[in-house]
């Protein structure tokens, strides 16, 4: 790399596709675009189109830039990417709680794999989630939000929002779309929220239909799209903003935290604003090493949602076959099959987590312990997205923030177990360990 007159950032080893980004020494102010608009309609194709980084040296894969602060020649040049003249856009960077590049290559792959302008990374999930909505709603806003959502996102809203800014929810079944719109009051709701395939619920939102209520009364769609990435692409279905927790699938490994906001340009610049950015002004910043680490794990998110997706359809089925209460909605038995069938990305499948219907807290219990320590099977453990099977009584754990009426409108059973279905080991050996508890269960029960 080498430093000339003004060019702090020479990344001409970076190729660019299609061309559209444009890095280069000149003084031109160019529109900002924190990746191409050249994504189809499929996710595997739009990451495939996506720039590819190169490493400093010519490394196939990208340089890890670990610096917080970046340099220049001339004290000008520095004043000119505060005041915005220079950018990102155009190759410089000024300090890494703003843009830093290989956050911004991962951004790229997250735009890419979502079908939106830009995407830019976070520490957490809920810090996407909150930096979204934070940075769409002013104080005394109004939210309407699925009643079905992940704990600590419907905690945000019902109790910290409230408090602190006097933002309000209405929460509202999705699934009935006259209720949805009667419940948003033009003008002053901003933000309708919702996920993709709901936690723990399985519910699947008519992403399409919701937009259009949505934007005929001027409200911003903000999809959270944890659970199902590759199997729907919420933004290409009208969603104005989608937010993930990279924690789950997209890391898969279980060893990080993280999250990403993909949406326009304009909006992910927006949350960098110096005056009014939420992720520029509250901090919740990447790390370009744990950047690094999750765009290596990218290129096999496809196969590995394909296989997540193949063993719960085929183990939802069997248990079924069993005689268990299974809600997965990969079975036509789901209220959402169809739409899943019509609005899922081709070969993906209808999503790695099943729930099982135990009945009580205790059964639920009982079969997750069995699963565990008797038949080796899976772990008992919060959280999704990881290669070995996880599970979990969500109404005592991972919603337990919500109480018992909240739960209720969840569609939370006390003995519902939710299963994030792994990939480790041969299909058919994990069955005979899954059936084996079964068996052993209903021995006992
Ligand atoms: C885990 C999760 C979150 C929160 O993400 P973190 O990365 O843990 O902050 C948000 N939404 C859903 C659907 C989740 O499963």
């Amino acid at each position: 790399m080498q430093m000339a007159d003004t060019v702090v950032i020479n990344v001409s080893n970076n190729i660019s596709s299609n061309g559209d980004v444009v890095v280069n020494g000149n003084d031109e102010k160019i529109l900002m675009k924190l990746s191409g608009g050249h994504h189809g309609v499929d996710p595997a194709n739009a990451l495939d189109n996506a720039r590819h980084e190169f490493g400093e040296h010519g490394g196939v894969n990208m340089s890890i830039e670990a610096s917080v602060m970046f340099t220049v020649m001339e004290p000008e040049t520095l004043s000119r990417i505060i005041a915005k003249e220079l950018g990102p856009e155009n190759g410089y960077f000024s300090y890494s709680r703003n843009f830093n590049p290989t956050v911004l290559s991962l951004g790229r792959q997250m735009a890419a794999l979502e079908g939106t302008e830009a995407a830019y990374c976070t520490a957490s999930g809920m810090s996407a989630i909150a930096s979204s909505l934070l940075q769409l709603l002013s104080s005394g806003g109004h939210v309407v939000a699925s009643s079905s959502l992940y704990g600590g996102t419907h905690s945000l809203l019902t109790h910290l929002l409230p408090r602190i800014c006097n933002i309000t929810t209405t929460f509202v079944d999705i699934a009935d779309l006259e209720a949805v719109g009667n419940v948003i009051v033009e003008g002053k709701t901003k933000v309708l929220y919702f996920e993709s395939i709901a936690n723990p619920s399985l519910k699947v939102a008519n992403t399409p239909e919701l937009a259009r209520i949505a934007h005929k009364k001027g409200v911003t769609v903000v999809v959270d799209n944890t659970f199902a990435p590759m199997v729907l692409s919420p933004a290409r279905l009208g969603a104005d903003v989608v937010v993930h927790s990279v924690s789950k699938f997209i890391s898969g490994g279980g060893d990080v935290i993280a999250g990403a906001v993909c949406g326009s340009a304009s909006f992910v610049n927006s949350l960098m604003d110096s005056q009014q950015g939420t992720i520029m002004l509250l901090g919740p910043t990447m790390n370009a090493n744990v950047a690094f680490d999750l765009a290596q794990r990218i290129p096999h998110l496809g196969l590995r949602m394909k296989e997540h997706s193949n063993r719960a359809l085929e183990f939802a089925t069997r248990l079924k076959n069993l005689g268990l209460n299974v809600i997965y909605p990969g079975l036509e038995d789901h209220p959402q099959h169809e739409l899943l069938k019509s609005i899922g990305n081709k070969d993906y499948g209808y999503g790695g987590i099943l729930s099982i219907d135990m009945g009580t807290v205790k059964k639920a219990n009982k079969f997750m312990s069995y699963l565990q320590n008797y038949s080796q099977f899976g772990f008992m453990a919060v959280s999704l997205g990881y290669y070995e099977t996880l599970m979990s009584c969500t109404g005592s754990s991972t919603s337990s923030e919500m109480n018992e009426e909240e739960q209720k409108l969840a569609g939370i059973t006390p003995g519902l177990i939710r299963m994030s279905v792994g990939y480790i080991g041969t299909l058919e050996q994990k069955w005979s360990k899954l059936e084996k508890a079964v068996l052993k269960f209903n021995e006992n029960y």
